[in-house]
C-alpha cells in the first residue's frame, strides 16, 4: 500500500484520479484506520490531505463560514464565532466518539463515511450547509444532503475530494440544535439523531424551519412535513405534537438489538420536540 501526503489540492486530485486500484482520502483516520484493521479491507493508495494549505482552517466570510476538510471536531469548539452562530453544528460534531476521537475526526470524514448514524450530518443538513468539491473536472458545490447516497456510499466521483464545508451565515433570530439518543451514555452511535434550525419573525413566530433526521433511514432526511408543523407557531403544544408525529411518520428505521422500529419511531418524535425547544430558545423565542 502506498501512503502519500501531497501539499497541494492539485497533486492530491492527480494522485486519486490516476490511481488504477482502490484509493482513499485520509483525514482524521478515525473511520478509515479502523476499517483498515479488517482483513477484508483493501487499499492500494492512501492520500492524506492534512498537509494541504487551508484544509485545517475555519474562515469567517461575509456569507458565513468555510470549514476546511481537515478541521477536527475539537478545533470547531475553539472557534468562538462559529460556536455563537452555529451551536447545534458544533455540539453535533462534539458528540462524535470521545475527547481523543474528537482531536482527530472531521465533519467531512463523518459525512464521507456515509453512516446513516453520522452525528454531524443532520445538524449540517438543518443548517443548509454545502460542500465545496475539487476534482479532475474542476470545482463544484453540493448540498450536504446529496453527498451520502446509501450506507457507505457517496455521490463523489473518482478523483474528487471535499475541500471545505460551506456554512451559510445564520439568519437573524435563528437558532440550531442537535440531540441524539444512544443506548449507552458514551462511545455509542445514534439510534436516532435530530438536527433542527429555526428562524423566527419579530414576534417570535417560526418563519422558517429545517428538520433533519439521522439513523432512521439509509441516509439523513430533511422532513418537510415537520417544518410545516412548526412554521406559523410559537411552538405551542399542538405544533410540537404535529412535529413529533411528522418525525415519527418520516422515520424508516431498521429493527435490531439497539432499538425496535416502534421504539426508534417514537424516539424520533420525542427528540424532535426537545431539539425544537432548544433551537427556539437559541433563536430568541420565549
Ligand atoms: C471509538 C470511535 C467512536 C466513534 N463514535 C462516533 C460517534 O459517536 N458518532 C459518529 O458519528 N461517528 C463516530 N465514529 C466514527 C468516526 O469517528 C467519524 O465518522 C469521524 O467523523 C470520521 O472523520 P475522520 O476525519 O476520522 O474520517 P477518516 O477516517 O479520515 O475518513 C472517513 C471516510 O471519509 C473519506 N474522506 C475523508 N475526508 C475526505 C475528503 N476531504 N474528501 C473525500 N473523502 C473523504 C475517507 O476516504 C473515508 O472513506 C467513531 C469512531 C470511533 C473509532
Amino acid at each position: 500500500m502506498r501512503y502519500e501526503r501531497p501539499e497541494t489540492i492539485e497533486a492530491a486530485i492527480a494522485l486519486l484520479a490516476d490511481a488504477e486500484a482502490k484509493s482513499f482520502v485520509l483525514a482524521g483516520g478515525t473511520d478509515l484506520l479502523v476499517r483498515m484493521q479488517n482483513d477484508t479491507f483493501e487499499a492500494d493508495l492512501i492520500v492524506d490531505i492534512k498537509s494541504i494549505e487551508g484544509m485545517d482552517a475555519v474562515t469567517q466570510t461575509d456569507d458565513g463560514f468555510l470549514i476546511g476538510a481537515a478541521v477536527s471536531a475539537a478545533a470547531l469548539s475553539e472557534n468562538a464565532a462559529l460556536v455563537a452562530e452555529w451551536p447545534g453544528v458544533v455540539e453535533a460534531a462534539n458528540l462524535i466518539g470521545s475527547t481523543q476521537i474528537q482531536g482527530r475526526c472531521t465533519m467531512v470524514g463523518n459525512l464521507c463515511n456515509a453512516s446513516p448514524a453520522a452525528d454531524s450530518v443532520p445538524a449540517l443538513v438543518a443548517a443548509d450547509a454545502r460542500v465545496r468539491i475539487a476534482g479532475p473536472d474542476g470545482s463544484r458545490e453540493v448540498a450536504i444532503l446529496d453527498i451520502p447516497t446509501y450506507p457507505g456510499k457517496t455521490s463523489l466521483t473518482k478523483g474528487e475530494i471535499i475541500v471545505a464545508i460551506v456554512l451559510p451565515k445564520a439568519a437573524t433570530r435563528s437558532g440550531d440544535a442537535y440531540l441524539r439518543f444512544t443506548p449507552r451514555t458514551e462511545m455509542d452511535i445514534a439510534v436516532v439523531g435530530v438536527g433542527i434550525n429555526l428562524t423566527l419573525d419579530e414576534g417570535g413566530v417560526v418563519a422558517a424551519a429545517r428538520i433533519a433526521l439521522g439513523a432512521v433511514g439509509p441516509t439523513v432526511s430533511l422532513v418537510e412535513e415537520a417544518a410545516k408543523a412548526l412554521i406559523g407557531s410559537k411552538l405551542d403544544q399542538a405544533a410540537l405534537d404535529a412535529l413529533a408525529s411528522a418525525c415519527s411518520a418520516a422515520s424508516n428505521p431498521i429493527d435490531d438489538k439497539r432499538g425496535t422500529i416502534a421504539f426508534r419511531k417514537q424516539v424520533a418524535g420525542v427528540l424532535a420536540r426537545r431539539v425544537a425547544q432548544t433551537a427556539y430558545t437559541r433563536a430568541g423565542g420565549k
